[in-house]
This record gives C-alpha cells, structure tokens and sequence, in this order.
C-alpha cells in the first residue's frame, strides 16, 4: 500500500546495515570510515543522507560514521547515525538543538505482512489519520506509556495533586457531551487541546459564554463546534479517556474574573493532562486534523534495510526508515 507513495531507496551499500532483535548491542555497532560513507554516498542516498547531518560541515578525514539503535520498551525504535572522531568522541555541531538530534535518528518499522513486523513493533502510517487503526494505535501508545514508563506514571501521580481547570467537557459513548463543574480536590483524567483559534464565525459562535453556560451544563451540541474540536472529542472518545479541556469551551469567555483565574492556571491545565493533542496542521479551527494526510510529506523517503532475529538465524526480514519530518504526536498518528 505505502510502497507506492513514498521513494524508497535500497542497495548494496545499505543492506550492509543489519538491525538485530536486540538492537545493535556494543559489539555489533557499526563503524564506517569517511572515506567509504563518501564513496558509498555516489551511489546511495542513506549513506549520503549521514553527510547531510548537522554535524557532517564539522568532518574530517580520520573521522567514523557511528551507527547503532536505540529501542523503546525493548522494541528496536531508531536507527541513530552519529559521526565520532579518532578517539571515538562524538562531534557535535554548535548550533545543534535537540530537534537536529531527532533528525540524525531514523525511525525503524515494520509493515504487517512483513516478517519483521513480528519484532518491530512500530508501523507505517496509513493514509487516514482519522481510520480506527491509527486511533487504536493512539491507544495502544498511550496504555503502553501509563503502563511501562516510570518517567510517565510518577508524572501522572504528580498531576492529580495540582490544581485542575475549573470545568471539563465530559465525553462517553451513547450521552450527549456536556460541560462538567471539577470539584477543586479532584483532578480527573483528561485530554487538552492545543489548537488555533483563527477568524471563523464557527470559532466564535463555539464559545461557552454566560448565556449559554447553564445549558451546556446539559448538552453542548456539536453542530456549533467547529471541526478541530469535534476531532478532539473523537480522539478523546478512542483513547477512552472521560474528559477533555478546550479552552474557548471551558472557560465562560464573556466572565472577566473566570478567564483571569483560568488562564493563570494555564500552566497546571496542561502539565496535569493525561495527554494534549497538538492540532498543529490546522490553522483555522474549522479545519480538524484527522483526514487524509500525505505520506510523502510525512515521511520524506525511507530506506530498506535488513532485520535478523536473534535466535532465528535463517530469517532475514525488511524494516523501513523513514526520515524524522515532524516531532509532534498527532501529526505522527
Ligand atoms: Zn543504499
Ligand atoms: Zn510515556
């Protein structure tokens, strides 16, 4: 399905490059000298892609390409290529922020039918954000989060002692949405948005003021939200999580002293959800974020390289990497 639309690239310069069950242990990680990287680079576009890193304007001759992976949970994650010098040092460009780091990292996967996908647990994307495997994917990511990170869990257990937002859209299958009044002890599982506003009528029209305020308390209906927020709330929905906060709906907009106690606690609304979403693709909120996304702007090319289990010597399967485009978690569904 996903071969078609992305330019993949694969030779005999890459098929080098075997990612192990266990990731590359120490052992087997994988020197390349400049020399070779350069030779190899005429001809293959993973290898040329290492001399276009940040760090790659600093090279020398004696210097290595380093590459190794790192997993999550076990899970092979990333292909991560680094340049080392003599000494085995990194070099690390100046000016390199952590989001140049992500771009040396390239994220490995497997598809379904692939006899990898056994033990690669990450998949390609598929077309639609909106379809139920990326949403259950979305689910599985977070289960897996609340489950296996401690980072996350002791986060988590932080959150529900800082202050909640004031009022919280309630969400469950088979009742109409409406907003909830959150006890000033309880701090409950939610989702935020993170959205822009933009200049829509639809936008202004959403809106919780003092006048609508005792019949939302009731039912918001959704024909007066615009896209970006009914998106939310499927998202919401499919995580199984109870609650979102939307700020132009949980605040009383048109109540001076409620958006001035609401949006000074701005800070602890999000540090206390669950997850946000980030509708970063949509500049207006009639616009949503699920749809049908472009693969090739998502994923810019991948590579093929080969995958050996440990154990299981005779199978020697494929995996993709595609190059790191973008670095938040909805326009990666
Ligand atoms: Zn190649
Ligand atoms: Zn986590």
């Amino acid at each position: 399905m996903f071969d078609s639309k992305v330019s993949q690239h694969s030779c005999e310069h890459c098929q080098s490059i075997t990612i192990h069950e266990t990731g590359i242990p120490d052992k087997l990680k994988v020197h390349f000298s400049f020399f070779d990287v350069k030779e190899m680079a005429k001809s293959c576009t993973f290898f040329n892609w290492t001399l276009r890193l940040p760090t790659a304007s600093l090279l020398r001759r004696t210097d290595k390409l380093l590459l190794s992976v790192s997993d999550e949970d076990g899970n092979p994650c990333y292909l991560v290529a680094s340049w080392i010098d003599k000494d085995d040092k990194y070099i690390i460009s100046q000016d390199e922020t952590q989001e140049e780091s992500m771009k040396s990292m390239l994220h490995i996967f497997a598809s379904d039918d692939n006899c990898a996908g056994k033990y690669i647990k990450p998949r390609p994307f598929t077309e639609s954000t909106a379809d139920p495997t990326s949403l259950r994917r979305c689910k599985e990511q977070l289960d897996r989060c609340m489950l296996l990170h401690k980072e996350c869990k002791e986060m988590s257990r932080k959150s529900q002692t800082t202050a909640a937002p004031a009022r919280l859209l309630y969400i469950s299958k088979g009742s109409p949405v409406r907003l909830c009044e959150i006890p000033e002890a309880e701090c409950p599982k939610y989702v935020a948005l993170s959205y822009c506003w933009g200049k829509n009528e639809h936008q202004k029209n959403s809106q919780t003021i003092k006048a609508n305020f005792k019949d939302r308390l009731q039912e918001v209906e959704s024909s007066q939200l615009p896209k970006t927020i009914v998106d939310a709330i499927e998202v919401t929905q499919s995580l199984g999580l109870p609650y979102i906060w939307v700020d132009a709906l949980c605040i009383i907009q048109d109540d001076q002293e409620d958006r001035q106690k609401e949006i000074a606690n701005m800070a602890n609304i999000y540090r206390s959800a669950t997850i946000t979403i980030v509708a970063a693709c949509a500049e207006e909120s009639t616009e949503g974020f699920l749809g049908v996304r472009k693969l090739a702007e998502a994923y810019g090319g991948w590579f093929r390289v080969p995958y050996r289990a440990t154990n299981v010597k005779a199978i020697m399967a494929t995996c993709y990497c595609p190059r790191i485009r973008s670095t938040t978690f909805f326009r990666s569904l």
